[in-house]
């Protein structure tokens, strides 16, 4: 009975000091069980090998009958776990169907005749770009993921600043000093899990601009500065992709779909040229209402899904400019330039 023992407790170690799984060292222990049992029930009475391995065979049959009532049991438990739980939606997520925990979340949106099942759909398979999650990328980042845009990707390089949380109410006090990608990215996960967002932690630059730009469907810059706008414009220009661009003064705000490849103006040939930065007071200095930008931002986040879904008539060659103060929205026609340095006639193709 000892020599059983010692053998069984040397297969264990073998097969641990080897890694072997669990389940092998089980059926090794299993048939050295089968040998010993047959030797318990065919060798005679007295035989030296029955006396080595114990001389009761019951003993045995006991044993091996505790050790299968405890294997079963534990099948048992886990059989029952299996069933209680429900059936994950995260695979058919990803297959592009939609589970029904997704179709109950956009249920509301899909009823709407301009969108319906095709259009949801058409949501979750594109993918979208935007740049800055502060102001304005904040809000469109949160009603895109909301409405089920299925892949996000947001770039930003700056780090969330207590002077930022008055507008830009992704970001919440605690991830004060945190990247603001990874603040806005977790958000978005707690928000809806049925998204992917892919945060960049960097500054968009010229160079990785085009490869980046090229990942996506449709650009939403909600960048700061005129460097940055002129940049994405001409990238998202030269690749084919819409681009929605917004950027606020105090109280204004003003938002428009450039798309030179359907034959309306890009950023450039409305804005051709940069106001010198000098003359232009930045948002510090000149101040933002706090909801202003989740005004802006959620337009933006309309027309992306427009854009996306057809829905509509989109702000492609119109311009419309938001006063919160005189609570006054005005929309001009806005025209391709000939000349256009980015998309012209005498644009370097
Ligand atoms: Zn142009």
């Amino acid at each position: 009975m000892i020599l059983v023992g010692v053998m069984i407790a040397t297969l264990w170690g073998i097969g641990w000091v080897m890694g072997a799984p669990v389940r092998a060292r089980l059926i090794m222990i299993g048939i050295l069980m089968a040998g010993v049992m047959i030797i318990q029930l065919t060798l005679p009475q007295g035989h030296p090998l029955r006396e080595a391995t114990g001389s009761d065979p019951r003993l045995w049959l006991l044993l091996v009958a505790f050790a299968v009532a405890v294997w079963l049991y534990r099948r048992g438990l886990l059989w029952l776990r299996d069933r209680a739980r429900p059936a994950p939606d995260e695979p058919a997520s990803k297959t592009g169907t939609f589970g029904a925990a997704e179709l109950s979340r956009y249920a509301r949106q899909i009823v709407l005749r301009e969108i319906g099942g095709p259009g949801q759909k058409a949501l979750k398979d594109a993918k979208v770009l935007i740049v800055g999650a502060g102001g304005l990328g904040s809000p469109a980042l949160q009603y895109l993921a909301g409405a089920g845009l299925g892949t996000i990707g947001v770039i930003d390089d700056d780090v969330v600043d207590g002077s930022n949380l008055a507008r830009q109410v992704i970001h919440l006090d605690a991830r004060i000093g945190d990247p603001k990608v990874f603040s806005a990215a977790d958000a978005i996960r707690a928000q809806n899990p049925f998204v992917e967002v892919r945060p960049y932690n960097r500054r968009l630059t010229e160079e990785i601009a085009t490869d980046l730009i090229a990942e996506y469907d449709l650009v939403l810059d909600g960048s700061d500065n005129f460097a940055t706008r002129y940049m994405v414009n001409r990238v998202s220009a030269r690749l084919g992709k819409p681009l929605i661009a917004a950027a606020l003064t105090q109280w204004e705000g003003q938002i428009s779909v450039y798309d030179p490849a359907s034959g309306t103006p890009c950023y450039e040939c409305v804005f051709p040229e940069a106001p010198d930065p000098a003359l232009v007071p930045t948002c510090a200095e000149a101040g933002v209402l706090g909801p202003l930008p989740g005004v802006v931002g959620a337009i933006m986040a309309v027309e992306a899904i427009k854009a996306i879904t057809g829905a509509g008539e989109g702000l492609r060659g119109r311009l419309m400019i938001y006063d919160a103060l005189y609570a006054e929205t005005r929309t001009i026609a806005v025209r391709p330039r000939a000349d256009c340095p980015i998309c012209g006639h005498s644009a370097p193709v």
